[in-house]
């Protein structure tokens, strides 16, 4: 972990108003050691220097988190999730290393004014919340050109990309993208576990690819110039929508299926035809997702087995991180939310070992610290580490967005 970013001088979240008179109050988990600091292999001085400075000079970007903190008693994430007003954790942004991170807000969990998640007035309140929270301090920036990451490298400074993992939010209106686009969101998941218009998602049986009403949604989201995510979709309809897009997308957190066998990870065939068209894969950390059969206890150790292996299938101009990660029990958070993440579908009968966190990526302050400190005793040159830990994304980027 970094020391803290200058620029960063204590905001938290919603400090403009009253808590508990304004707003409910929930004793929240800690940003900083929620767990044990990771126990790395030891770096050399100049290893530490050479972490530091990759981090420090170069433009980081995650493809995928929720730097959101999470209530300390997990179980009261319904109720917290339920007043819209999630928390941006900027003390341990400030330590993260980012230049960039693709947040993706509440998502599916957004609970508002639904039981089930996904619902539009539920999204848009998990947005507009965030988004006036961000409003009201300087460290964290809403980026939404390729020009506001660079002025975050620049000053100091987190870019903030906001994205969702799934359209399902915007039923059969076209246009709720353009709203969306409107509202700062540069990043859509195509369908999440669950079918939805657009196309299929990874649960079902049956993979029905990419609806007509989902041919004319990637059409806008290229014409907007948002970045299509197929990380929760079915096979097929991941591999429908690479073709169909004129940009390349980025599949912003999975792991390969050559790796590890189950429905959330992706077959070489995917990640093959993503790299072909210019895409990006960023490999996910979250609980009991990346496992591999040489690490089967999940830690970064598992999830850098599924870089390897991407790296040697379609190249390291092809690969980067997306760990997926907040501020809190993530495993609980899975627990309490099984059903409307589908996790049983998604590991397919699959037998794995739970561990109570994800050593060396459990949280958004320390993944890249670990991720460059991994690469380095590993052999990887600076410009390959330079590649994967932003410039890959940034190249995709750089290319729908503008
Ligand atoms: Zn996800």
């Amino acid at each position: 972990m970094l020391e803290p970013a200058k620029r960063y001088t204590g905001y938290r979240s919603y400090s403009y108003l009253e808590e508990g008179r304004d707003y409910r109050s929930f004793q929240l988990a800690p940003e900083l050691d929620r767990v044990a600091p990771y126990q790395g292999p030891e770096l050399s001085t100049a290893d530490r220097q050479r972490v530091q400075r990759l981090l420090t000079d170069n433009i980081v970007v995650s493809t995928h988190d929720h730097p959101s903190r999470f209530p300390g008693d997990i179980t009261e994430t319904i109720d917290y999730n339920r007043t819209g007003r999630h928390r941006t954790g900027y003390e341990g942004l400030a330590r993260s290393g980012m230049t960039a991170v693709f947040d993706n807000f509440m998502d599916g969990t957004a609970c508002v004014t639904s039981q089930a998640g996904w619902k539009w007035t539920d999204v848009i309140a998990d947005l507009g919340l965030r988004f006036s929270d961000l409003a009201h301090q300087d460290f964290v920036i809403k980026a939404e050109t390729v020009a506001d990451i660079h002025l975050a490298k620049e000053t100091g400074r987190i870019a903030l990309i906001a994205g969702l993992e799934a359209s399902t939010p915007i039923e059969n209106e076209l246009d709720r993208i353009d709203i969306l686009h409107g509202f700062g969101v540069r990043q859509l998941g195509i369908a999440y576990s669950e079918s939805n218009t657009l196309g299929s998602g990874l649960k079902e049986r049956r993979d029905g690819g990419l609806t007509v009403f989902g041919r004319r949604a990637v059409e806008r989201m290229n014409r907007l110039g948002i970045i299509i995510d197929v990380s929760h979709s079915g096979d097929v309809t991941s591999l429908e929508t690479i073709q169909h897009s004129t940009k390349p997308i980025l599949i912003t957190h999975a792991g390969a299926r050559g790796v590890w066998n189950t429905n959330r990870m992706k077959p070489d065939e995917v990640i093959t035809a993503c790299a072909e068209r210019g895409g990006v894969i960023g490999l996910e950390a979250a609980p009991h997702t990346t496992l591999s059969h040489q690490h089967p206890q999940h830690s970064i150790e598992s999830v850098m087995d599924h870089f390897v292996y991407c790296v040697d299938l379609v190249g390291i101009e092809h690969v980067a991180f997306g760990p997926d990660t907040l501020f809190g029990d993530h495993v609980g958070l899975h627990d309490l939310f099984a059903g409307a993440l589908s996790l049983g579908e998604a590991h397919a009968g699959v037998e794995y070992e739970r561990v109570p966190y994800v050593d060396g990526l459990e949280n958004p302050a320390e993944c890249f610290w670990n991720i460059v400190a991994w690469l380095v005793t590993h052999g990887y040159s600076d410009d390959e580490i330079r590649a994967v830990i932003g410039g890959n994304a940034m190249r995709v980027i750089e290319e729908v967005w503008t």
